[in-house]
């Protein structure tokens, strides 16, 4: 029987032309994609606990942080406002 010990397994890089951190394709100086499953399984090998928001953000200049949580707000309120409209209809 194979046995596959704790944290045995190894985390192959990310393609080529992809942000090594979330491999998703973006500009440096915006957050990593938070929603990457690579980002996830890589930060938590890397720090030994999941990743936030914020840690996703934590390489960007305190303007880019307050525009992407502004974003991330106006979304919010989208999908609540979307949510809304279906449970009236
Ligand atoms: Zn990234």
């Amino acid at each position: 029987m194979n046995v596959v010990e704790k944290n045995s397994w190894t985390l192959m890089p990310a393609a080529p032309g992809l942000c090594p951190e979330c491999a998703t394709e973006h500009p440096p100086e915006v957050p990593h994609n938070f929603w990457s499953a690579y980002y996830h399984v890589r930060f938590t090998l890397m720090n030994g606990r999941a990743p936030t928001v914020d840690d996703s953000m934590s390489h960007c200049t305190p303007e880019m942080r307050d525009r992407w949580i502004k974003a991330m707000n106006a979304v919010e309120r989208m999908n609540a406002v979307e949510e809304e409209n279906k449970l009236s209809d």
